[in-house]
């Protein structure tokens, strides 16, 4: 599997090691902690603010899913706060970049 190709597609997937368990992000064929193979797996859509920022009259938001990842993603319905669960509903690739859209729950 392949983490960019997969996320074109909608699917956001994460690497975990083979060995340690540990997820590896960013993602990786092998895990940065003891250099073994990881497999892929799909990454859970629920997550909490970590941080958050506005530009113009969006809401952007930095989520940490699974206390190991964290990806940046633009909020679709109001005004965040840290610590707030919420919901990955979209993803994909713009260009070379990451997208991420999240929702408040
Ligand atoms: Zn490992």
């Amino acid at each position: 599997m392949n983490f960019e190709s997969e996320l074109k597609k909608g699917n956001f997937i994460i690497s975990e090691c083979t060995n340690c368990q540990k997820i590896v992000w960013p993602p990786s064929e092998f895990c940065n902690q003891c250099f073994s193979e990881v497999s892929w797996r799909n990454a859970s859509n629920h997550g909490k603010v970590v941080e958050f920022s506005k530009q113009n009259n969006d809401y952007f938001c930095i989520v940490e899913i699974e206390n190991a990842v964290k990806i940046m993603g633009s909020v679709s319905n109001g005004i965040p706060n840290v610590g707030q669960r919420v919901k990955i509903d979209n993803c994909g690739m713009k260009g070379e970049n990451y997208y991420f859209e999240i929702s408040l729950i």
